[in-house]
């Protein structure tokens, strides 16, 4: 392989660069880039893209020929009882995609206007927004190294300080606000800390949701992320593990959130062959026919796309095994990581790196992408009440998710 030589502005002061047989130094990038070949090969690759290699084409044009593409159909009360078993969830219901199921999930677990709840800063916006749709407010919470999640530790010492316990609930010392729940992400697909992060929903009297959008077949201590909280949601978007086009879940173990999980997605109507009464503010939030069709087609493929996504980390564990200055993010203790999107963590004194890395890869054909902007630097939620967010804001600065499909092993150029 060749090396174009480094440029001295790339030079690392403090760390012994390796060297090609001419004696050039490699920097950072060229390092980087050759690991991501080792594994993908000559070819270029996307972040991740799906992949329909099962019954997708068939369950679909069962759908078509039957004509229940929408709102009726047999595929949506499969997915539903399919998903509720390979989660071990007692209940599922689908939703058109991961933010309804989260606004959903919210409301369900009384969420109020005026309302604070807690979720990470490192997040994908879905999650403030849900927020906000239900007329509450995000309150952000630092992220730590191990598991890039919520910081149960530092979250219960900042609770301390920070609110007060009236009548059985969790006020902001601050803002006088309810806090009434927490919202941890499992990012990327790695499992948060969840004894810690319950243990701290326990003792301060919050309400529990997963967001566990990203972890679809991810488990904590053996049981599969989203079956913690009262409720956890998923999203099936494009980009998603599986896919159905979009769409979404939540997540219950008590029957009762799930009925009315079912009603408030279905427009709140009450049953009756022809009579439209609904009996409180609904949505129309129910996952279509067809894209349940392609959702069971998908199920099916799950135990394979996440063998291979399994076997793609274990090869790039290989690959970036010698090159220093990064950390190829593994699964935490005790944990099993659906590894949705394969991240390279960069090592504090190489966050001035992170650009360039990116530019470079992106430049050889490799889409990487940094992690998302932290939320309380986004516009509309510069005024949330946050914690120090000093974990969160050195991770986003390290953090680099590299190609991560689940065929990407399959076609070698
Ligand atoms: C994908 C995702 C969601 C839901 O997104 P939708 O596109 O609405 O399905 C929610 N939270 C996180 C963290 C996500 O990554």
């Amino acid at each position: 392989m060749v090396h174009e030589p480094s440029k001295p502005g790339q030079l690392q002061i403090g760390y012994i660069q390796p060297v090609n047989d001419l004696g050039t130094p490699f920097t950072l990038a060229d390092q980087v880039i050759d690991a991501l070949r080792v594994v993908i090969g000559q070819k270029s690759a996307v972040l991740h893209e799906p992949s329909f290699n099962g019954n997708e084409w068939l369950y679909l044009k069962e759908c078509l020929d039957s004509t229940f593409v929408s709102s009726v159909g047999k595929f949506v009360d499969r997915f539903e009882a399919d998903l509720a078993a390979f989660t071990g969830a007692k209940h599922a219901v689908a939703v058109v995609n991961g933010t309804a199921a989260l606004h959903i999930a919210l409301k369900l677990a009384g969420v109020n206007t005026d309302d604070e709840v807690l979720i990470p800063a490192l997040t994908f916006v879905a999650t403030a927004n849900a927020v906000t749709y239900c007329g509450a407010i995000p309150h952000f919470v630092d992220s730590e190294e191990n598991t890039l999640g919520v910081d149960a530790v530092e979250l219960r010492d900042y609770l301390k300080h920070h609110t007060e316990q009236r009548a059985g609930q969790c006020v902001n010392s601050t803002t006088g606000k309810i806090i009434r729940a927490l919202v941890p992400m499992h990012t990327f697909g790695h499992p948060v800390d969840l004894d810690g992060v319950m243990a701290v929903a326990d003792d301060f009297n919050l309400a529990l949701v997963e967001d566990a959008a990203e972890s679809l077949g991810s488990y904590y201590h053996g049981r599969h992320t989203g079956t913690f909280g009262l409720m956890g949601t998923l999203s099936f978007n494009g980009n998603k593990t599986i896919t159905t086009g979009g769409g979404g879940a939540i997540l219950t173990d008590d029957a009762e959130l799930a009925r009315h999980a079912k009603h408030l997605t279905t427009t709140a109507k009450l049953p009756h062959p022809w009579e439209y009464r609904h009996d409180e503010i609904g949505y129309n939030y129910r996952m279509p026919n067809i894209n349940a069709a392609l959702g069971c087609a998908q199920l099916e493929q799950l135990p394979v796309m996440l063998r291979a996504k399994r076997e793609l980390f274990q090869c790039y564990q290989a690959a970036f095994d010698t090159v220093s200055g990064v950390r190829l993010m593994e699964e935490p203790a005790e944990c099993q990581s659906n590894y949705w999107l394969q991240t390279l963590v960069l090592d504090s004194n190489n966050a001035d790196q992170r650009d360039i890395l990116l530019q470079a890869t992106n430049d050889a054909g490799f889409m990487t992408r940094p992690a998302w902007i932290l939320m309380h630097e986004l516009v509309p939620f510069r005024e949330c009440p946050r914690m120090d967010l000093a974990g969160a804001q050195s991770l986003v600065q390290r953090l680099i998710n590299i190609p991560s499909s689940s065929t990407l092993l399959q076609v070698q150029s």
